[in-house]
């Protein structure tokens, strides 16, 4: 690997780049999730085994790619990640940050508005847990579910306060997916990329992981009332999912539906999307200047002066010398 470029091939890019377009909804495109997705799907990988091989090379190289991005300052990413209950968000990203330098991650999740909350805009929290440069952040929920849960139960509205409320409905989602696009755009504009991932799950798997989380003692505190409420209304989400995706997959932010039955694809699919976007990010480590490169060799030859006796001048040099005279030629910078 050359100094500052990048750790993927062009082969590798490529590869990533294809398996990430077959998730992408495609912007203006009309979706109909329970027709169109398959949340079974695990089209490109053989089996488990494999998928374990190659989401430990996505998450080494996404932490490869993290360090790049933090030193090169100029851009940030956030991931949104949007599923139903039980769909996988928080392993997703357990597992796809497991390699990635806390330092560089910011990571926020969000829950029913507070009272604090509600005196404000309707985007302003999340505005408040948005990544620095040099950051990934991820929404653990995010402000789709202003379009999402408050669609599905209207009365979360009237908490919201809103003056000049539109009359119909309808006309109130459409302003929202405007408001929400624009408010993505500004950002990517300002370098900031928006990733956007939704954990596409069936209904039976569902239904067989809220046993799980009655069935083992350990798991039970992730269960709630709520959860079984929700699935009964199964439908109304799947049609405000359908109608979000459709109306805010732009070509600034598109959308990646991500299928979530089997949650070892899940995670690869998401660690593709995100390595996606850093790769075409590019970040570099800054380069130096002669001038600079003159005084850090000035700095040098003063740190060699000060050896102790019996001390190497430098003995990082001398190891790195061993290490490559042994075969040692790790590239690693
Ligand atoms: P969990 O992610 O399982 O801890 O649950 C968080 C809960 O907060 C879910 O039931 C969400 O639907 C709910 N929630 C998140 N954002 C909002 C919002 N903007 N308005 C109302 N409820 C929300
Ligand atoms: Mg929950």
């Amino acid at each position: 690997m050359k100094n500052g470029r990048a750790r993927t091939t062009d082969a590798q890019a490529e590869r990533i780049a294809g398996f990430v377009d077959r998730l992408r909804v495609e912007p203006g495109s009309k979706v109909n999730l329970s027709k169109d997705f398959d949340p079974a799907r695990t089209v490109g990988i053989k089996n488990k085994k494999e998928g374990r091989e190659i989401l430990r090379s996505g998450v080494a190289l996404l932490a490869d790619y993290q360090r790049r991005l933090a030193a090169d300052g100029s851009h940030g990413v956030l991931l949104c990640l949007q599923a139903l209950d039980a769909g996988g968000k928080d392993g997703t990203i357990r597992h796809v940050m497991s390699g990635v330098n806390p330092q560089g991650v910011r990571v926020a999740g969000f829950r029913v508005p507070s009272a604090g909350e509600l005196a404000h805009d309707y985007l302003w929290r999340y505005t408040r847990e948005l990544p620095r440069r040099g950051e990934i952040g991820i929404f653990n929920r995010s402000h789709y579910e202003e379009v999402l849960v408050v669609r599905v139960h209207p009365e979360l509205l009237d908490r919201q306060r809103l003056p000049g409320r539109p009359k119909s409905r309808k006309a109130l989602w459409r302003r929202r997916f405007r408001e929400i696009n624009a408010w993505e755009r500004y950002l990517t504009d300002n370098g900031f990329r928006v990733v956007k991932v939704f954990l596409n799950l069936s209904k039976e798997e569902q239904r067989v992981r809220f046993l799980k989380r009655i069935d083992v003692p350990e798991r039970n505190w992730k269960f709630s009332a709520s959860d079984v409420r929700e699935r009964a209304r199964w439908d109304d989400y799947q049609a405000a999912f359908s109608d979000m995706l459709s109306a805010t997959s732009t070509p600034w932010a598109p959308w990646h539906v991500v299928p979530a039955d089997h949650k070892w694809y899940a995670r690869i699919c998401a660690a593709a999307v995100l390595a996606r976007t850093l790769i075409e990010i590019d970040p570099h480590y800054p380069a130096i200047d002669d001038r600079s490169r003159h005084e850090l060799e000035l700095e040098k030859r003063q740190l060699e002066k000060e050896a102790p006796a019996g001390a190497a001048a430098d003995p990082y040099a001398v190891k790195r010398r061993g290490h490559q005279g042994h075969g040692g030629d790790r590239r690693r910078r």
